[in-house]
């Protein structure tokens, strides 16, 4: 296969991918951030079935199914089995899993823990594995590595609010080395779309061709200045945090859409919904969920005048583009 996205089913045209939704969570077992907030518990693969399904209808408006890529990174409560579970379960559902790291916050305490004890060319060895040869049964959790059939497909680099700390630049480097290696790109998260700028640019200095990064979360921080300067390093964009109007309301998102549409860095721009905690889920009774994008921004963007062509960029072909694989299979 010339041109493919490596989703955990195996590698696919990436023109089948269909609607992307280029940041959530459909499963998520323990780990760090349950134990922070126990609202992030994800375990439930009925639960998982039932949401992913309400994504693949609202998608059906738009294109034949969808895609969502499970941004859990190691040691962050990946169930590989239960991911694949869901996806069986699901007709016109696709999923591309995550290798890589979140913020150091949220694997608490970590003077102990093996990215401070192994070298950057280790870690980076075992994310290549998650990529080439299948995600670990166990998520890195403990010494006994059992390699599920499951591949990812992106890696997730992350930082901490203001800052890189020391433990996520190792992260970083190791995952520059692994995307070098594998042609998968890095799709990150920023916190509260804080060095995002930073992130671009310390990841291309490592090597990485800027059009394999797309800066996450990054609505948090709306302000389309700073969002166009990311975009100048070559970076992608991905927008999420829907409905989260303890934050912003979601015309801030609408309005970096539009300027940035308009200012011609549309092609360079990912959907996701981060819907990441059972309280942003409707199948554990939320009003809004994973489906969010296709069922009302997008609608939403078509009634507010955007080019549909441009909401398909959004919605469908942007990330069928950025999720391709840049090496052969
Ligand atoms: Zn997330």
């Amino acid at each position: 296969m010339a041109k493919f996205a490596r989703t955990i089913l195996g590698d696919v045209d990436p023109a089948t991918l269909g609607v992307v939704n280029a940041h959530d969570h459909l499963i998520r077992v323990g780990a760090g951030e349950v134990y922070i907030d126990a609202d992030h518990q994800l375990a439930d693969v009925d639960k998982a079935i039932e949401e992913a399904n309400y994504f693949v209808d609202a998608s059906k408006r738009w294109a034949d199914g969808g895609t969502v890529v499970d941004m859990c990174p190691a040691n962050c409560g990946r169930d590989l089995d239960k991911l694949a579970e869901v996806n069986r379960a699901v007709p016109g559902l696709q999923v591309i899993a995550a290798t890589g790291f979140h913020r150091e916050h949220v694997y608490l305490e970590t003077q102990s823990h093996w990215v401070s004890r192994y070298t950057v060319d280790q870690i980076a060895q075992l994310l290549i594995d998650d990529i080439t040869v299948g995600i670990d049964r166990h998520d890195y959790s403990g010494p006994i590595v059992d390699r599920t059939e499951y591949k990812a497909g992106v890696i997730k680099v992350a930082t901490a609010y203001g800052k890189i700390t020391k433990f996520e630049r190792k992260c970083m480097e190791a995952c520059a080395i692994a995307s070098i290696e594998t042609g998968v790109p890095i799709n990150t998260h920023t916190t509260y779309g804080t060095c995002g700028l930073e992130q671009a640019q310390e990841m291309i200095k490592l090597g990485v061709p800027a059009d394999q990064i797309a800066i996450g979360h990054i609505q948090r921080n709306a302000d389309v200045y700073y969002l166009q300067q990311i975009l100048d390093t070559g970076a992608w964009l991905e927008i999420d945090g829907t409905y989260r109007i303890k934050y912003q309301p979601d015309s801030n998102r609408i309005m970096e859409l539009r300027e940035l549409g308009e200012k011609g860095y549309g092609d360079r721009i990912l959907l996701g919904t981060d819907s990441g905690k059972r309280g942003y889920q409707k199948a554990y009774g939320a009003v809004t969920g994973v489906d969010y994008n296709a069922s009302v921004d997008g609608p939403r963007m078509i009634a507010e005048g955007f080019d549909p062509e441009y909401v398909n960029k959004l919605l469908c072909t942007n990330g069928q583009r950025f999720f391709t694989v840049r090496k052969e299979a």
